[in-house]
């Protein structure tokens, strides 16, 4: 391979690993700088027994053909398309998700009932101006009632901050084309379903992280260099020079991709960059994620691909069923549950050690009657840091500044989650880094 294409890109996540993936179809020589010990960053499944789970309730959305197809072709046989619902848990009770007028009816009181359609109807007179925040998108979308019992609550959990400090974006794109007049139409079109995010979608065989370890694979590993963490980047204020690595390793760089979270890459470099701009950087925040994998001793507790907890007084998010996406995921007379409990540093969960949070997580479901203490065979947390870029409002700026900031490096492109803080799914990813690629100017 001629040096002069040599790509170095900093995290083997899906967006270096994408990235990797198209630039070797393209025949550009690459090396992957991974921090940890294994590819696929928020992306992996992990193996424990007989069992599968992912760091994260995943799936892949058919929304964009090409990616679609690529990944089809990736996977072959072993990619299943999933047509699973999912619920949300309500004081006992199993509520359609997305909502239905049917369940909310069935499962809500007749003054909540009225209230909601007297709120939507008055909706309906009010001028659509755009939405500041995701509060007034969910208040436009459901009214005030129906979105402070299943969306107000369920979001503020999910990111640590108040609905009205986050921005729209944060529901991405699972609110799109639902609303109140879309759960009336579905109930009178009982066939018409609206199309959105939820229930229908591709998934792997044997769990979600094997579509970046065949990635990895294509790439081949010799090009990936695990237990590589960036600490340094070196530039000239023009260029990237150099990038230093945790284990003192210095590698001189001609073209680097860098998706590493966007803080921490801006107090890599070296000479710094002025104060304002590390101010900045210190406001953006991430929400971290601890999630705690139990094996269970029955063969189902559901047919739902995830059950979202809205109430407050609950530290879980969401639970999912990985025999649910695919039957491979547990044996055949066991199941599983992978259950997320979100926090941030110095939060009250964020201070608990592995065993009180699957102690806490335990006692809450057997409480719910989930599960018996006796079905629990083995468990095990996992902590995912970086899971989601908190996206407040006012922050628009300070990101788009931060970003152009290390655009601004004439030899260094970015992409992912975490260094353009955004809540992209993986087939956007994967979007992002063929044009990447197909445009680069290396
Ligand atoms: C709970 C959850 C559920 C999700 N569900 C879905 C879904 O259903 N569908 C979907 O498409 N997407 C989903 N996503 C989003 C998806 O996980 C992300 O879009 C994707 O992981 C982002 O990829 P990335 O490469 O940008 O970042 P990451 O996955 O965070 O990867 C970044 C990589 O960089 C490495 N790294 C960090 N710092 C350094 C350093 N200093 N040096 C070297 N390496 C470093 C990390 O170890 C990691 O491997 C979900 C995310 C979460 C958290």
């Amino acid at each position: 391979m001629n040096d002069k294409h040599k790509i170095d890109i900093l995290g083997g996540g899906p967006a270096g690993l994408s990235v990797g993936y198209f630039a070797r179809k393209k025949g550009y020589d690459i090396c992957i700088y991974e921090g940890s010990s294994a590819v696929g960053g928020n992306c992996r499944t992990i193996k424990m027994g007989e069992y599968r789970f992912d760091t994260g309730a995943h799936r892949f959305h058919d929304k964009i053909p090409s990616i679609t197809e690529e990944v089809k072709k990736l996977m072959g046989n072993e990619l299943l398309k999933v047509n699973t619902p999912s619920k949300i848990y309500f004081g006992g009770r199993m509520i359609d998700f997305p909502l239905t007028f049917s369940s909310v009816m069935k499962n809500l009181k007749l003054s909540e009932i009225l209230k909601i359609i007297a709120e939507n109807l008055f909706n309906i007179f009010k001028i659509n101006a755009g939405h500041k925040n995701f509060e007034e998108l969910a208040y436009a979308k459901y009214g005030p009632t129906l979105s402070n019992l299943f969306l107000i609550n369920y979001t503020e959990k999910l990111w640590g901050a108040r609905a009205n400090e986050l921005q729209t974006t944060i529901s991405g794109n699972r609110l799109k084309n639902l609303n109140i007049y879309s759960m009336m139409i579905e109930m009178i079109m009982k066939n018409s379903k609206v199309k959105h995010l939820e229930g229908s979608f591709y998934y792997p065989k044997y769990g979600y992280g094997t579509i970046f370890d065949s990635i990895a694979k294509q790439i081949n590993y010799e090009n990936i260099s695990l237990n590589s963490k960036v600490k340094k980047i070196f530039h000239d204020g023009k260029k990237i020079k150099e990038i230093v690595l945790e284990n003192g390793k210095t590698i001189e760089v001609k073209y680097i991709v860098n998706t590493l979270p966007i803080n921490s890459t801006i107090k890599m470099l070296d000479p710094l960059p002025n104060k304002n701009l590390i101010e900045r950087a210190d406001n953006l925040k991430f929400r971290n994620l601890k999630i705690c994998l139990l094996e269970l001793d029955f063969p189902k507790l559901s047919n739902n691909a995830s059950i979202y907890f809205p109430d407050e007084h609950i530290a879980i998010t969401r639970i999912y069923e990985p025999k649910n996406r695919s039957p491979l995921m547990a044996p055949r007379d066991k199941t599983s549950l992978a259950i997320e409990i979100p926090y941030s540093q110095g939060d009250s969960i964020s201070i608990l050690n592995d065993d009180e949070v699957i102690d806490m997580v335990k006692r809450t479901l057997i409480k719910e009657k989930f599960f018996k203490d006796s079905d629990v065979l083995d468990n095990r947390l996992i902590d995912i840091k970086n899971a989601y870029p908190i996206l407040k409002v006012g922050e628009e700026g300070n990101i788009r500044e931060l970003v152009s900031f290390l655009q601004s490096f004439s030899n260094q492109k970015l992409i992912g989650r975490n260094v353009e803080f955004d809540y992209l799914h993986t087939h956007k990813i994967m979007d992002k880094a063929k044009l990447l690629v197909n445009t680069l100017n290396f």
